[in-house]
């Protein structure tokens, strides 16, 4: 991912067809991609700039473009779901992500968010990623190695987050699984001072949940719950409107502060 220049052997493209409607694949050499009901050889696009035209065997023309963080997310191979992309945005920030942060992130899934995530720490963060089942740790390891490339500052951990959560000098801790109050002590052992803890939760039941273990624990403050709606628009000619459909829910977000256990200031919280 980021690659900039000629575009390479085992990188992911999308193509455009005349519809705009967009389809992600990988350049294996020596293979044929299958489109619409055309081929074209993966040796076509190797070597050429992002931005050209290609014709499938069937005469069709593709616009062939590198992938952004947000085309990819949905495209992922999965089996879980993954976090929405627009969810991903604004996680990154109300997390406070940052380049060289240690970060702790369960469960991984296919691993969207986890692509985010070694991209906005950098190399010289780190991420540990605990995901409970073997089966979608694996499919998370190809799609980080597909999609992201080598990732040494990545260390995933086949375990119960709530039972494994060893690490320490965490700056932030992301969940995204349903009960992540039973993690509630774990995490606030694992982080720093002024650490933030983040929480992505389907329902609202289960966000209440969590916001009552975390008052009751005593040792979080400035607790925020918030969701993101986002509208695509449709803009041709004279037709300028916000597009008929939109996602109306994927999941609410949760963040709070990691402070020393005792004394409250604030009286509600
Ligand atoms: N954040 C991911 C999607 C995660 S789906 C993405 O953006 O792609 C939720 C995942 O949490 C599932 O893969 C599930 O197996 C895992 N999970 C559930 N409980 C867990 C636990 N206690 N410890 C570790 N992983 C867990």
């Amino acid at each position: 991912m980021n690659a900039r220049g000629p575009l390479g052997e085992g990188e992911a493209v999308i193509f455009y067809d005349r519809k705009e409607r967009e389809c992600l694949k990988r350049l294996e050499r020596g293979k044929k991609i299958s489109i619409r009901g055309g081929t074209i050889a993966v040796e076509e696009i190797i070597g050429q700039e992002e931005g050209f035209i290609v014709r499938s065997s069937m005469s069709e023309p593709f616009l062939v473009l590198r992938p952004t963080l947000a085309q990819l997310i949905p495209n992922l191979p999965r089996q879980a779901q993954v976090i929405y992309p627009k969810d991903i945005g604004t996680i990154l920030i109300w997390a406070d992500i940052f380049p060289g942060a240690k970060v702790v992130e369960a469960g991984v899934g296919p691993g969207a968010l986890t692509v985010a995530l070694l991209r906005a720490i950098g190399p010289q963060g780190h991420l540990c990623s605990y995901e409970i089942r073997e089966d979608f740790a694996k499919l998370a390891r190809d799609n980080i190695s597909h999609y992201y490339g080598p990732a040494s500052h990545w260390t995933l951990k086949v375990e119960d987050i709530t039972l494994h959560l060893e690490e320490t000098e965490v700056d932030r801790i992301l969940l995204d699984l349903p009960e992540p109050w039973h993690i509630i002590e774990r995490a606030w052992s694992a982080l720093r001072p002024g650490g933030i803890l983040l929480s992505y939760l389907p329902t609202i039941i289960q966000v209440k949940n969590l916001v009552d273990a975390l008052r009751e624990h005593n040792g979080f403050a400035c607790i925020e719950i918030m969701e993101s709606l986002m509208r695509y628009w449709h803009i041709k000619g004279l037709s300028v409107r916000p597009q008929h459909r939109m996602v109306a829910h994927t999941g609410f977000i949760t963040v709070a502060r990691r402070v020393t256990r005792g004394d409250k200031i604030f009286p509600s919280t």
